[in-house]
């Protein structure tokens, strides 16, 4: 039975991760997608390019970041997915990209300010930047830790994106919608100022989230 579930869970790994290229989210082999099971975690293999990735190549992790012998090289980035799922027990799928505009803004050193309502759907006022650190890195993986405290996506400067949520489904959304907002405030950017919403208008955005939609939510 254990088999079964962790066979759908890297066939679903793939094919987040088939999509994530074929939106366009993260150009040639880069980004990583990674899912909670009950013995750690799984994790797209290193340098693999997507259009190869058969649900075989999903390399599977212990909570402590430990591979089982005969597994393919894990993501260079394992550490930050393994500190994730450490700290957010909400947690249960990662999506790390190099999407075009949320990587300009990154490289910009942009945290992406309430210029537009929809920055809540990362969970709060604005969409932070993990400061830089070498991508693989026990620093990186402290400051995205610290980045996603209080959210559900931040950027990563000189580097991408995350994106968490508890199914991969709603992870890949999110990043694309983190994507989506990049562009847009790009584009605001290219015209002149971006006016910003206050705190109290975000506020009371965030409290209308916590209601908007289907509720109970659909499962997916
Ligand atoms: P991996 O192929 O090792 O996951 O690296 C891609 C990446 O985006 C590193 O930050
Ligand atoms: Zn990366």
């Amino acid at each position: 039975m254990k088999h079964k579930a962790e066979n759908t869970l890297r066939a679903a790994i793939v094919a987040t991760a088939r999509t994530m290229r074929e939106q366009g989210l993260s150009p040639g082999c880069s980004g990583n997608v990674s899912a909670r099971t009950t013995s750690g975690f799984l994790i797209t293999p290193s340098g693999l390019s997507y259009a190869v990735m058969e649900p075989a190549d999903i390399v599977a992790l212990s909570p402590d970041g430990a591979v089982a012998p005969a597994n393919r090289t894990p993501s260079s980035e394992w550490r930050f997915h393994r500190d994730i799922y450490r700290t957010r027990a909400d947690v249960a799928a990662i999506v790390h990209t190099h999407s075009m505009h949320a990587t300009v803004l990154a490289c910009a050193h942009r945290p992406i300010p309430a210029f537009h309502y929809m920055v809540a759907m990362a969970g709060g006022r604005d969409i932070p930047l993990a400061p830089y650190a070498t991508f693989g890195s026990d620093q990186l993986s402290g400051y995205v830790v610290g980045a996603l405290t209080r959210r559900d996506a931040c950027l990563l400067a000189n580097h991408g994106m995350v994106a968490v949520a508890d199914t991969l489904t709603r992870a890949l959304d999110l990043a694309g919608g983190v994507e989506t907002l990049a562009e847009m405030y790009c584009k605001v950017l290219a015209l002149g100022t971006a006016p910003v919403l206050d705190d109290a208008e975000m506020d009371v955005v965030l409290a209308k989230f916590k209601t908007y939609g289907q509720s109970p939510p659909t499962t997916r």
